[in-house]
């Protein structure tokens, strides 16, 4: 990511690892905000590879941003909503991510 982070600021931070239509990862998304409004990522597209980014706000969950390449829309669900998935599915090992939620 060219920008560099600023954790004194940050108000939201991600880095993960995104899955295509088999269920691999393929691809990653890194996301950050300082205020929760606009958002700076850098995204792999895990359908063709394409690495992206940009900066948009997004306010309203759950998140969908495009692929300027593909034009497949990647979903970058809130972290709290996939551990709380994945206790459901497999139960609590199953919660793995290394992301910072700072909120
Ligand atoms: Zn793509």
């Amino acid at each position: 990511m060219e920008k560099e982070i600023d954790f004194d600021r940050v108000e939201y931070a991600t880095n993960r690892e995104i899955e295509n239509d088999e269920g691999e990862k393929t691809g990653y998304v890194k996301m950050f905000s300082y205020d929760t409004e606009l958002y700076f990522y850098e995204i792999e597209c895990p359908y063709c590879q394409n690495v992206f980014e940009g900066e948009q706000e997004l306010d309203q969950r759950p998140w969908w941003i495009e692929c300027p390449d593909c034009t497949r829309s990647i979903n970058v669900y809130r972290i709290k909503d996939k551990a709380e998935k994945k206790v459901k599915n497999r139960g609590p090992e199953g919660v793995e991510d290394a992301d910072v939620d700072v909120t």
